[in-house]
């Protein structure tokens, strides 16, 4: 069937949720992914930074095979070995002490919201439920993490949003400091905002919020749902900062694209947590734990994270080069392998341009587009992305 015959069939049936590229795709590996005509595109989106292993790693559908055959579900009614497992690598690689394993980001933030609503009455009293978060900043679309979210056009149409959720500036510690109160009970951020547009911490602005909140006994919470599983080239972003936080959200790249999403949190955070008080039908569920697991393998041992630090910087210096080239690129922003270039030209039209050329890339704010290739990717594909990008630049 044509491409086009597809797509007519998926807006009939399919909710109108999402401004889609007329493209169906249906298979891939590695880097490269194709569409149901055959056309073959090099992958810079990587399902939104969810594809940390590219499309068809051998052990991740070997291991999952394996597992399915297994067990795929058990509930949380009972313990699951690829789930204690998965908990193991994450807990020994970090400096967290417990997880919660939930579905996906917006989960893994509305775990983190109620976490710190219990531990602020907890450790301070009833009062003490307000929670500051960052303009800019993208948590995802559940009406806790929507409200979490400093943007407005998010959130259009779902007022009354969560009471509590007061915003400061990014990058502003001043702004942050002044919201600070006897209510507050975390401030959540992301170490590297992506969906607002690629924008990374100042390392100075990290440093004085995580001293505010240990001074005041707030939960610093900082949600690496994009940032974080080897974005950086650290496990953590958190670890490129040196700058811990008390607890952590997780999910994107953390099943290579099967979905699972977490929380992780110490020791006197986690506490705030008793039985009854959270769960998820297929939180931590066996397959997505396998799925994590050899994600968190292979990161670890195969020297992935050092390719995301090598490519990453490669990637940044071509980046930069385009930038000395091309007067419409006014910024180039990002860690690792979580890249941004800011144009003076509508990105959406440079995007569509490299689409063409068999090059999928996404954007991120106003005018940004976003390079969130595998972890996986190598230095001729970077080439050959770049060539197409540029290629797109001239015809600008
Ligand atoms: C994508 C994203 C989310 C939401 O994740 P979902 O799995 O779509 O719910 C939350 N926070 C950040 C930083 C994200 O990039």
């Amino acid at each position: 069937m044509l491409q086009g015959q597809w797509i007519e069939r998926g807006q009939k049936v399919v909710m109108n949720t999402y401004n889609r590229f007329p493209i169906v795709l249906s298979e891939g590996k590695g880097s490269f992914v194709k569409d149901v005509n055959g056309k073959e595109y090099l992958d810079f989106v990587g399902g939104i930074a969810v594809n940390a292993l590219g499309y068809g790693d051998e052990d991740l559908t070997e291991a999952l095979y394996q597992q399915m055959k297994k067990m795929m579900h058990c509930s949380n009614l009972y313990w699951n070995i690829p789930g204690i497992e998965a908990a193991e690598i994450l807990i020994e690689n970090s400096v967290f002490d417990k997880v919660f394993f939930c579905n996906s980001g917006a989960e893994a933030i509305e775990s983190c919201i109620k976490l710190a609503r219990k531990y602020g009455k907890m450790a301070h009293g009833e009062h003490c439920y307000e929670i500051i978060t960052m303009k800019q900043s993208f948590h995802g679309r559940t009406m806790g993490a929507i409200t979490a979210t400093g943007q407005e056009k998010y959130q259009i149409g779902l007022h009354p949003l969560l009471e509590g959720i007061v915003y400061g500036n990014y990058n502003d510690f001043e702004s942050v400091k002044e919201l600070v109160s006897e209510k507050t009970c975390a401030i959540l951020l992301e170490p590297v905002q992506g969906e607002g547009g690629i924008l990374p911490a100042e390392k100075e602005f990290l440093a004085k919020i995580r001293e505010l909140c240990t001074e005041k006994d707030i939960l610093l919470i900082y949600d690496e749902v994009q940032c974080g599983i080897g974005r950086t080239g650290n496990l953590f972003a958190y670890q490129a900062y040196e700058i811990p936080p008390d607890v952590i959200a997780l999910a994107k790249g953390l099943g290579g694209g099967f979905p699972i999403g977490a929380m992780m949190a110490t020791e006197k955070a986690a506490a705030a947590f008793k039985p009854g008080d959270h769960a998820s039908t297929f939180g931590g569920n066996p397959a997505a734990c396998t799925a994590a697991k050899v994600v968190l393998n292979a990161l670890l041992s195969k020297g992935i994270l050092k390719n995301v630090k090598e490519q990453g910087k490669y990637l940044r210096e071509k980046l930069e080069f385009l930038k000395e080239k091309y007067e419409v690129i006014s910024d180039v922003r990002g860690i690792g392998l979580l890249q941004g270039i800011e144009l003076s030209v509508p990105a959406g039209d440079i995007i569509k341009a490299c689409i063409e050329k068999g090059l999928l890339l996404v954007g991120a704010g106003t005018n940004v587009i976003r390079f969130v290739p595998p972890l996986t990717v190598n230095q001729a594909e970077i080439d050959k992305a770049l060539y197409i990008l540029e290629e797109s630049l001239k015809e600008a």
